[in-house]
């Protein structure tokens, strides 16, 4: 998929505000620092559409972004950040799990973990979570670069191990990094394959 036109649309922290517009959605989680703004932007091929986090836990906001005019990109907050408050976890996890349960338009969510990190708690309970409650969602290893070839593989069969202990089967995956491009044309091609599917329904 090329892409023509990103458009930042509105941030907020209520659903019920999120952009009316009946446009397949799809959105990008995971914990702060993990790399998800640099992954929005080299997806968008636009620099700065999402802030990167020079202070993580900073954007606790819902952003939605149009891309060529057909769907949103929806930027969610990081989780986990140790130096949030326990109260404004509660908070984020309020509007986060509203975000999940109401945004009909949502196709499928794409949560983002480090390629180099052993898998999280965090993470994988985020991905029960999301399995119990049937949002479809892909994984999208990040920082793949900062891996070597041969770590890179190792890493990857030891998070499928992982996952296989509660799933059935390892969730569909992408292996990407922000710096060399790697992973772009998958994740944007799933994403247009998915959005013909739609159309055509
Ligand atoms: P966010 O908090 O999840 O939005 O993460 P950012 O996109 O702000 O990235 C956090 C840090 O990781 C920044 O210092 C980025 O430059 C760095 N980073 C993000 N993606 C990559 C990547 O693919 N490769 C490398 N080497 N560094 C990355």
């Amino acid at each position: 998929m090329k892409i023509s036109s990103a458009e930042f649309v509105i941030s907020n922290s209520d659903v019920t505000k999120c952009p009316k517009d009946k446009l397949p959605e799809y959105a990008f989680i995971g914990r702060s620092n993990v790399g998800k703004s640099s992954l929005i932007n080299m997806l968008t091929g636009r620099k700065n559409l999402a802030k990167t986090s020079g202070r993580p836990g900073k954007t606790q906001l819902i952003n939605h972004f149009i891309i060529n005019k057909t769907w949103f990109l929806v930027d969610l907050p990081g989780y986990g950040y140790a130096r949030v408050s326990k109260s404004a976890k509660k908070v984020f996890q309020k509007f986060i799990t509203a975000y999940f349960s109401k945004r009909t338009q949502l196709v499928s969510a794409f949560v983002l973990v480090d390629s180099r990190h052993e898998p999280q708690k965090i993470d994988l309970e985020f991905m029960q979570w999301l399995g119990e409650n049937q949002i479809p969602f892909s994984i999208v290893f990040t920082k793949a670069d900062k891996l070597s070839k041969n770590k890179l593989p190792v890493q990857i069969e030891n998070y499928t191990k992982e996952m296989l202990k509660y799933w059935s089967a390892m969730p569909n995956y992408f292996i990407t990094s922000s710096s060399s491009g790697l992973g772009k044309e998958d994740v944007l091609k799933y994403i247009a394959e998915i959005n013909t599917q739609l159309k055509d329904f």
